[in-house]
């Protein structure tokens, strides 16, 4: 990757900050420490979050990538730092869960932990002031923000992205239970998976840990105040390490 010069700050986020480089298809995203969670009601700093979110975000991205799934990601650049394509968001948030926990059991009766099969896909509308709400097929047309045809490409992206993770999660003993991602157009008009893929993004249960709160990897356990945030986002970076070693230098 050629040497680029950090220009100014584009966007500040609640987990990162985005900057533009010198370099027209290239811009620089910096994880942050801060932890939110219930629309930022709830607000802490756990030093050292942003670089294990920035190093398992790279590794999943580069996954991805492998398995033909396109995304922002261009390289690791520091330890919290990477290097992204620009791309215009889709203010959509995707979930899907594979198994039933958190906001679908508060709204449904669906006991927590049962499996979904096929998996749940949600689609929320990305903005705080509203309180990012669920939407329905006619909202989201009424909204205007996708075609039928890309609205169906975002669904079989986030399929795929699914079943990626989930079959790599298994194989260094975690269970993905459910996940967010964000998704936007790059230059050439193509949907690819943006923003990050991290246990702030993604529920996470140790395979081996039988315990419901011990077996929590993910930001549950910050939005619980089950303690232990920081270090179950280094387990989960040090079995996925273990997966794939060294991500791409920007440097
Ligand atoms: N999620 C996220 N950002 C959000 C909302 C949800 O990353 O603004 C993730 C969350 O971490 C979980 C999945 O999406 O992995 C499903 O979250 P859910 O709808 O159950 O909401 P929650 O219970 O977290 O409020």
């Amino acid at each position: 990757m050629t040497a680029y010069t950090l220009g100014s700050l584009l966007y500040e986020g609640k987990a990162k900050r985005v900057y533009a480089t010198d370099q027209n298809d290239l811009v620089a995203v910096e994880y942050k420490d801060d932890a939110t969670a219930f629309n930022a009601l709830k607000k802490a700093q756990l030093a050292g979050k942003g670089e294990l979110n920035c190093q398992i975000s790279a590794r999943l991205f580069e996954l991805l990538e492998r398995d033909g799934i396109p995304t922002h990601y261009r390289a690791l650049q520091e330890p919290n730092w990477m290097l992204v394509r620009p791309i215009r968001i889709v203010p959509v948030e995707v979930v899907i869960r594979n198994i039933a926990f958190g906001s679908l059991c508060k709204q449904m009766p669906i006991e927590p932990g049962t499996p979904l099969d096929p998996p749940l896909l949600d689609l929320y509308y990305k903005d705080d002031a509203y309180g990012d709400p669920l939407l329905t097929d006619a909202r989201l047309e009424r909204l205007g923000l996708l075609t039928p045809e890309q609205r169906q490409e975002l669904e079989r992206l986030a399929g795929a992205v699914n079943t990626s993770l989930l079959r790599f999660f298994a194989g260094i003993g975690l269970q993905l239970v459910d996940f967010k991602i964000e998704l936007g157009f790059s230059s050439d008009g193509a949907l690819v998976v943006a923003d990050e893929i991290s246990p702030d993004t993604c529920r996470l249960w140790d395979l081996q840990v039988s315990d419901a709160s011990d077996r929590i990897l993910d930001k549950d356990r910050f939005r619980q105040d089950l303690g232990g945030v920081v270090e179950a986002y280094g387990e989960v970076l040090k079995r996925v390490q273990g997966a794939c070693p060294q991500p791409r230098s920007g440097r």
